[in-house]
């Protein structure tokens, strides 16, 4: 089997103690895998490398164009291995290999985007009616620690690492323990592309009492980001907080998905699937409430199970697999089959669906559940969408924005007024009018409530990864 070892100071390194997990392919359910499983001893002597590489080595001070020219040859390198790390996805958490390519193509683009937005951004000036000149100053912050999920394994980690690394910081990045495979084979990238020793470093291992605490409670750490678990995220800002590390957090949603009358069915109803059953549904901006409005209700519904059922289901290593029979782990398919037994319990009913070969769940369908059902007020991060009805606007906001998540929302409406009104008044990060999974970089992304703290993307990950620093000048009058 092959093995998989952290990257610390440019060296791929087994763990001190010589520990090592098993690395499961949900599909097959066997391992196929060995990874080194660090502990805090690990996870220091990360920090303590990329606390050197910043301290004295040349990534902060090599200036933006040196770090572009770097970073496009790692986005290069990706763009050539795309294979090997989708593949690593695909057999880490069951991902259907063809959105895995899509991932490492995305994974590439994150890396080419921070790199030139990093090259090309200003600062402000401040003429002061004193004569004094004040401006801005975006100085790296330090050592980052990104902290990532098991859903989009790469593509997470480089939406955080991409811009912590293009604006000068130096990294120590823990990938999901589900899924660390890809982690290794970009650190290996990134040396052969020329980032320098110490600059990113991956550590593997668990979170609580493992290598993702002892990260978080470091002290010669400048930087948390963190995507995950609401509940993880309020441990992380917990030990954060004992050092007064500013922390970035990335959290669950429970996404509403809604569809006025007018809509154009056609579009709704491809990304109403797109939104629940992309990724079987692990995706924290998923589609999971779908809110109807009465008069297409029927017409939908039917359509939108339809759409579900002719899904092409079958092993995520065949390029035809839309729907992957595998969830990502045997814990996660056991936390979400055990939400369709709540199903019938808090008054509901299965329309299409349920359990399926192994580790999977087919696209599934709730229906007549109400609001106070778990399966409407929780996050299941499974391939399980609960409709709703409704029959005004109001009542349509009103239930979207009744869940402590705050994520996302889409709406579907051919009326710009509804789409416009709506929009402003959905308690959500991101919307999407008519489409779901559209990113801009330079916007703005994160969450409201338990969904997230700060916003990350463009100038919001540039004022997250730097100390943004006032001089002021006096400026002799003569
Ligand atoms: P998780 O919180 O269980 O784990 C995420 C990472 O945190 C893993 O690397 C894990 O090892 C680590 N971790 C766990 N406990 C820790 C601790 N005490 N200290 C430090 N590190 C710790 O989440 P998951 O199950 O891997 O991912 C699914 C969750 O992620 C869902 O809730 C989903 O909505 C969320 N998510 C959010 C976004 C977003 O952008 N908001 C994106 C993807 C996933």
């Amino acid at each position: 089997m092959d093995f998989y070892g952290h990257i610390i100071d440019g060296v791929e390194v087994p763990s001190l103690d010589g520990s090592t997990m098993e690395d499961v392919n949900p599909y097959t359910r066997e391992p196929w895998a060995t990874i080194a499983c660090g502990g805090k001893a690990d996870a220091d002597r990360a920090v303590a490398a990329a606390r050197k590489a910043f301290d004295e080595g040349p990534w902060p001070r090599m200036g933006f164009l040196a770090r572009q020219v770097i970073l496009h040859r790692l986005a290069d390198l990706m763009d050539e291995h795309a294979h090997e790390l989708a593949l690593a996805d695909t057999r880490d958490m069951g991902k259907p290999i063809t959105q895995a390519l899509h991932d490492v193509a995305r994974s590439a683009w994150n890396v080419r985007f921070f790199a030139d937005h990093a090259r090309l951004a200003m600062g402000d000036a401040y003429p002061m009616d004193s004569g004094h000149h004040a401006y801005s100053r975006f100085d790296p912050a330090g050592v980052a620690v990104a902290i990532s999920p098991w859903n989009f394994p790469l593509m997470l980690g480089t939406w955080k690492v991409a811009p912590a690394l293009a604006w000068g910081n130096t990294v120590v990045m823990k990938p999901a323990e589900d899924t660390p495979v890809s982690a290794t084979i970009w650190a290996r990238l990134a040396l052969e592309a020329g980032v320098p020793p110490g600059v990113l470093n991956i550590v593997h291992g668990y979170g609580p009492d493992s290598a993702g605490a002892a990260l978080t409670a470091n002290p010669d750490v400048d930087r948390i980001t963190f995507t995950g678990e609401s509940g993880t995220g309020k441990a992380i800002s917990a030990s954060a907080a004992r050092n007064l590390i500013p922390v970035s957090l990335e959290l669950g949603g429970k996404g509403a998905n809604i569809v006025f009358d007018d809509a154009d069915l056609d579009n709704a109803v491809y990304w109403a699937v797109q939104a629940i059953f992309r990724n079987a549904g692990q995706i924290c901006l998923s589609g999971s409430r779908l809110y109807l409005q009465s008069g297409i209700y029927d017409e939908f519904l039917a359509r939108f199970q339809a759409a579900a059922e002719a899904l092409m289901a079958g092993d995520p290593q065949d390029p035809d697999t839309e729907f992957a029979l595998a969830l990502a782990s045997e814990e996660h398919f056991t936390k979400v089959s055990g939400y369709l037994d709540t199903v019938a319990e808090d008054g509901g009913r299965i329309l299409t669906g349920g359990v399926g070969e192994g580790w999977s769940v087919r696209p599934t369908i709730v229906v007549d559940a109400p609001p106070t059902a778990r399966v409407c007020r929780e996050e299941i991060f499974g391939p399980v969408c609960v409709v709703q009805r409704f029959d005004t606007e109001d009542g349509a906001v009103t239930a979207a924005n009744a869940t402590r998540y705050g994520l996302n929302a889409m709406v579907f409406t051919e009326n710009l007024n509804i789409a416009h009104r709506v929009s402003a008044k959905l308690r959500a990060g991101t919307v999407w009018v008519n489409c779901f999974f559209i990113r801009d970089l330079r916007a703005p992304f994160g969450g409201v409530g338990d969904s997230g703290v700060g916003r990350e993307g463009g100038n919001f990950s540039r004022e997250f990864f730097t100390e943004p620093k006032a001089v002021i000048m006096q400026i002799d009058q003569g």
